[in-house]
């Protein structure tokens, strides 16, 4: 599993909870929340590339180190 995902905004795998991933937290301009899901990050978006602390927190987590 090496394919790389395109940057498309409607791959979220856990819609439901989409309202708090980095994407939805950082459209909605909550800077200082998205701040603290990015403190010690461990996972990384396959849709947005952005990285973060929980995979609860992301679109499409995986993890950092391929
Ligand atoms: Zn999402
Ligand atoms: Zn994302």
């Amino acid at each position: 599993m090496s394919e790389r995902l395109p940057r498309v905004d409607n791959l979220c795998k856990n819609p439901d909870n989409h309202k708090t991933h980095l994407c939805e937290l950082l459209a909605a301009g909550k800077t200082d929340e998205v701040a603290k899901l990015q403190e010690a990050p461990k996972f990384v978006c396959n849709n947005c590339g952005k990285e973060a602390n929980t995979e609860g927190a992301l679109c499409a987590p995986g993890p950092m180190d391929v």
